[in-house]
């Protein structure tokens, strides 16, 4: 276990939260979910996981080391918030299931491993590399983003049957287990996402207070997104 995570578990089962994403930049929609739900489900940790050859989208068009420097320079001095760079040390495809399997091995199978997501991910997720048993090795914990595929509606039925078989209403019960359950959580709707931050910057335009200052700086350093 990382050093942080027992410095802040808990008595009881630690519970650690995952955000993966391609960070492209990383902004404070990613941050602010992560905070929230670090308070509403008492996350020991959340860490933030750049994907470096993301299966499910267009491949970023900004490199790995940047992006996750961009993640590096977001979570500093966040004692909850860890960087995790497992999947730019694999080569190939970022598959997710990987990326839970490696964590599992290194957490232990004590550790509840709370995988977070947005509702525009999660509608997509039986599309992903073995998608069902990824629930064998963690929670899953949904939000809904603004102005983005809901939950309620339009959910392909094999999602559908998953949510029916596997939600929870009492997020304490995510630290009675170590895998195996989902949690659907209201927080703050930010409309921020990276595409458009992407699209400001093209054009020109201030994307101050969507994003760390420090994150700015490294994108105006690096000359990015232009
Ligand atoms: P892009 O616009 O390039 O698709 P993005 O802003 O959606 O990027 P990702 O890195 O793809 O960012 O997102 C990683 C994870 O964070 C996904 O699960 C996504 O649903 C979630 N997420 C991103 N932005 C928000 C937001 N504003 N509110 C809640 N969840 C978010």
């Amino acid at each position: 276990m990382a050093k942080s995570e027992a410095e802040h578990a808990p008595a009881g089962r630690p519970l650690v939260g995952i955000l993966g994403g391609t960070f492209d930049p990383i902004h404070y929609g990613h941050l602010r979910m992560a905070e929230e739900l670090a308070d509403i489900l008492s996350l020991d940790t959340v860490r933030f996981i750049p994907a470096a050859t993301p299966p499910h989208r267009q491949q970023p068009g900004t490199i790995a080391a940047h992006r996750a420097a961009m993640v590096g320079l977001a979570v500093a001095g966040n004692p909850r918030f860890i960087m995790d760079e497992r999947e730019l040390h694999r080569d190939g495809v970022s598959y997710t299931i990987d990326t839970i399997i490696s964590l599992r091995e290194e957490l232990g199978k004590e550790t509840a491993i709370c995988l977070i997501m947005g509702s525009d991910a999660f509608v997509r997720l039986d599309t992903w590399h073995r998608w069902s048993e990824l629930l064998d090795y963690c929670h899953l914990v949904l939000v809904q983003r603004p102005n983005m595929a809901s939950l309620q509606e339009n959910l392909p039925v094999a999602l559908q049957a998953v949510l029916q078989d596997h939600a929870t209403p009492d997020p304490s019960t995510l630290r009675s287990s170590s895998a195996g359950r989902i949690s659907v959580q209201q927080i703050a709707a930010l409309d921020i996402s990276a595409t458009a931050i992407r699209e400001d910057l093209l054009n020109r335009h201030s994307p101050r207070y969507l994003l760390p200052d420090s994150v700015i700086d490294y994108i105006h350093c690096h000359r990015l997104y232009r």
